[in-house]
């Protein structure tokens, strides 16, 4: 949909549209457009949609702003999407923002094979942590540093992966459904 208009898109482009396989599982959360484009070409029904504004296009239509869209037809995830992209975010919401070592407050990411040491941003390979335990171990893998691990780091499902992004409102149209938010 190229129609809406500049005025719309300023005030859309921050919002984003949980997507629901047609079970009813959690599937993705995309940007509007990319809903709007499901709905438009029949590929999806709105259950919810947002208290805000109307789209409108040139031609004069309005359309409202969905929350949540469901696809009409089943989608199968591809093995390669079984395991979300780690983010740096998802990682915190993992861990509770949790220090993996100490148990206090974690807001750094500490790489449990050092990134110096060819570790990478994996789900696996990262833990929060708070920034005098990540000093602390420095370049260094928790068994060298003689660090034990509270807790072992783990690869989230998608849904927890969905879940993790949603903010209170989506949460909120969610549970209206009557869906869990439970990770
Ligand atoms: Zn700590």
């Amino acid at each position: 949909m190229t129609a809406v208009s500049e005025q719309t898109k300023l005030d859309v482009t921050r919002m984003r549209v949980v997507v629901l396989n047609a079970s009813f599982e959690l599937k993705a959360v995309v940007e509007v457009p990319r809903a709007v484009g499901y709905l438009f070409t029949g590929k999806a029904e709105s259950l919810v949609d947002r208290d805000a504004a109307p789209l409108r296009s040139a031609g004069g239509l309005t359309m409202p702003i969905p929350c949540v869209v469901r696809l009409i037809r089943y989608v199968r995830l591809p093995m390669s999407a079984r395991v979300p992209a780690w983010t740096r975010s998802g990682l915190m919401r993992r861990d509770g923002h949790t220090c993996a070592y100490c148990g206090g407050r974690g807001q750094t990411v500490d790489h449990l094979v050092p990134v110096s040491r060819g570790g990478r941003s994996s789900w696996l390979n990262t833990v929060a942590a708070c920034g005098r335990c990540n000093g602390r171990k420095a370049d260094r893998t928790p068994e060298e540093a003689g660090m034990p691990l509270r807790y072992r780091p783990n690869e989230p499902t998608m849904r927890a992966a969905v879940l993790f992004t949603l903010s209170a409102v989506e949460r909120d149209a969610l549970a209206g459904l009557g869906l869990s938010v439970a990770a």
